[in-house]
């Protein structure tokens, strides 16, 4: 394809073999480690798997960078993968890191335990809060790093202050875009250098592989490729074949979704059982002003708390029939967890709380079931 089309045909044309391979309307899994040399004079353009070149990667990268309208991307074997190996790509022993706090458990853990021992540094800072930013500068500091919508407090950082302070300041600007997906937010078109992506989420949308990615400009992404080349954090093509073909369907989960977790956050948030409800597409939430400044859709994400606290939230998820009780997120099904006891539970109870995640908070991924349907059990779950 040459000229830009709406995403919903990006999604399914861009980046496809032109012409088909042998006419199939579907890109077939290549499944062969190494192929025939054909001259080529670097190691990185050896066509290899783990060297990330083969067709079932070619056509994910031209694919994911078509659709957040950037120019390269890159799959990864998981998101921890493509996060690591960006971050190792541009940090050295003695650099800093500025990060909002709240990010995701593993990439948290990441900062503070794997990057300390390496001599990396971390500042976590308020997202939402530029001015508390300058502060944390130092002569080290190369990175500035944020999620677009936090796990699972949903907070929404200023992104695009968070855009100008890394340039004003010579960092890399990095955005874990998980949460929002290339249909409700593309970092490229409001500056962001890197998107990354935990592709076992929204973009493959099945629960059924883990893979990662990360989108942005071409030179960096090289640079990346190089690095994942040497690390070996590869997708191999069945995953790529599947990651592909989830990701036909992109747009129209994703839009499912936004609608879905929009009716069941207001229908939370109404419920005398339920105190608080962290979703920002409600107009009662703190961070929707930037949310509706910054996104197509609020994403299919939200958490919230009982009165009646940790056994109460314990109870509602034995009672809850449709969600699944399970950790991760972006998939078809509907998903319950409590992320103290799963995605953060390496933090200590007191870093969790001082981001907003008490033991009691449930947190919901809404999936493409009926909303009347999923409604109606919560609202049973609740009242049972
Ligand atoms: N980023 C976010 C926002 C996540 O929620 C997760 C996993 O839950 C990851 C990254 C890590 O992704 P993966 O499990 O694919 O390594």
């Amino acid at each position: 394809m040459t000229s830009r089309h709406h995403i919903d045909t990006m999604l399914i044309h861009e980046g496809e073999a032109s012409p088909a391979i042998e006419g199939a309307v579907t890109l077939p899994i290549f499944q062969t480690a190494m192929y025939e040399t054909s001259g080529e004079s670097d190691y990185h353009d050896v066509r290899y798997i783990r060297l990330n070149n083969t067709p079932n990667h070619n056509v994910l990268h031209k694919k994911l960078a078509a659709l957040e309208n950037a120019e390269a991307a890159l799959v990864a074997a998981s998101g921890m993968a493509a996060i690591s190996t960006t971050l190792l790509t541009f940090l050295r022993p003695g650099d800093h890191v500025i990060a909002q706090s709240g990010l995701y458990g593993g990439t948290q853990i990441l900062f503070v335990a794997d990057f300390k021992d390496m001599g990396i540094e971390v500042d976590f800072v308020d997202g939402a809060d530029p001015t508390s930013w300058e502060s944390k500068l130092r002569t080290q500091t190369k990175v500035m790093y944020v999620e677009t919508i936090a796990n699972p407090t949903m907070w929404v950082s200023d992104l695009d202050a968070a855009v100008a302070f890394a340039r004003a300041h010579g960092l890399v600007s990095m955005i874990d875009n998980t949460f929002a997906t290339p249909v409700n937010y593309r970092p490229a078109e409001a500056g962001f250098d890197l998107s990354l992506h935990s592709g076992t989420k929204y973009l493959n949308g099945h629960n059924d592989i883990v893979a990662g990615a990360v989108i942005g400009d071409a030179e960096k992404i090289e640079k990346i490729r190089h690095k994942l080349n040497h690390l070996g954090g590869t997708l191999d093509p069945h995953a790529c074949f599947l990651l592909h073909r989830g990701l036909k369907t992109l747009s129209v989960r994703v839009r499912r979704q936004n609608e879905n977790a929009m009716r069941i956050a207001r229908f939370l948030e109404e419920h005398s059982a339920v105190t608080r409800v962290n979703y920002p597409g409600l107009v009662s939430n703190p961070h929707h002003e930037r949310a509706k400044r910054f996104f197509d859709g609020f994403g299919g994400m939200l958490s919230f708390e009982l009165t009646g606290g940790l056994d109460a939230a314990k109870r509602f998820l034995e009672r809850a029939s449709i969600p699944r009780i399970a950790p991760s997120l972006g998939g078809v099904e509907s998903l319950l967890t409590l992320p103290a006891t799963t995605s953060h539970v390496e933090m200590s109870r007191e870093e969790r709380e001082s981001v907003g995640i008490t033991d009691a908070l449930v947190r919901m991924s809404v999936g493409i079931e009926s909303a009347d349907d999923l409604i109606d059990d919560l609202q049973g779950a609740l009242e049972s």
